[in-house]
């Protein structure tokens, strides 16, 4: 089949790869219709995210119908359309009957603190072959794969991979209680996906605040208050529209690539003064990375 192949930092083919087979009694082989690419592959392409093992077939975003069960596969069948959800859990041990399938036990092979286990990631995370392939092996299948309806095409059942989810978790964290003013920074897809869940969880106004023209029009569309940080201070926007109070809840959703001074207090939990630091971008050691899912 073909498969979109990590050779190395900065070296991405579309090559032949291997069929995936069936391992486990739970696995499913899926044969993939739609594939999408997602920040977080970038990382692996930069080398931002380290420790791929070459040869890894990448991407976490799927929808497909399946092919082939293990036998402990009984909710599903041959021909079903699935979204193929980015992180892996088995569903059985006491993280996943808690609902934090990320802090799944058994999934990651490399043990149960080793961080989360999703598709296309680096040793750490497994390594499962990912979704940007003709087909892929789907380990705990019977959890993870969710049937999409008829109605509902490829191109919109994508988005519950990693990006609606990722987004509707930012704005479930924030707590959003009705009536409440919020401020989305960053107006990507993800953003986009927190104002939609803002609004969906009750908010009355969202402050979204980008440069980017295109998302910004977007954001509007979708009901929000646009600030283009460049145009203008955000900040004192944000003052100015909620009359200097400021608003009742905000989401981060601009990742972690920061060219501002990081400034922080010698109290933080580290302990350690990183007040004059400098990121100018993520960061790069493997310890950074271990607890974090794809989104
Ligand atoms: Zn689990
Ligand atoms: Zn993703």
């Amino acid at each position: 089949m073909k498969a979109v192949v990590f050779y190395g930092v900065g070296d991405i083919r579309i090559t032949d790869a291997p069929d995936p087979k069936i391992l486990q009694r739970n696995d499913a082989i899926v044969r993939l219709t739609a594939s999408a690419i997602c920040g977080t592959d970038l990382h692996m392409v930069r080398g931002t995210m380290p420790g791929m093992e070459p040869g890894t077939i990448l991407g976490h975003e799927g929808v497909g119908v399946v092919e082939e069960l293990g036998p402990d596969v009984r909710n599903l069948k041959a021909g079903d359309r699935v979204v193929i959800p980015s992180t892996i859990a088995c569903g059985t041990c006491s993280y996943c009957r808690a609902g934090y399938f990320a802090q799944c036990d058994q999934a990651n092979p490399n043990g149960p603190r080793a961080g989360t286990a999703f598709f296309g990631g680096p040793k750490t995370t497994g390594p499962f072959n990912g979704l940007q392939a003709e087909r892929a092996r789907v380990p705990y299948a019977n959890v993870g794969l969710i049937k999409v309806p008829d109605e509902v095409s490829d191109e919109q059942a994508i988005m519950l991979s990693d990006i609606v989810p990722t987004g509707y978790f930012g704005a479930d964290l924030a707590d959003i209680k009705h009536g409440d003013t919020v401020a989305v920074f960053g107006c990507g897809p993800v953003g986009q996906f927190a104002i939609a869940s803002a609004f969906l969880q009750g908010a009355a106004r969202v402050l979204a605040v980008d440069t980017i023209a295109s998302r910004l029009d977007m954001a509007r569309t979708q009901g929000s208050e646009i600030i283009d940080f460049q145009a203008e201070n955000p900040v004192q926007a944000i003052l100015r529209l909620t009359g200097g109070i400021g608003v009742d809840r905000a989401i981060d959703a601009g990742r972690c690539r920061c060219h501002a001074t990081t400034r922080r207090s010698s109290d933080d939990k580290t302990g350690v003064d990183i007040s004059t630091r400098n990121r100018t971008d993520c960061p790069t050691d493997e310890s950074s990375w271990r607890q974090l899912a794809p989104g």
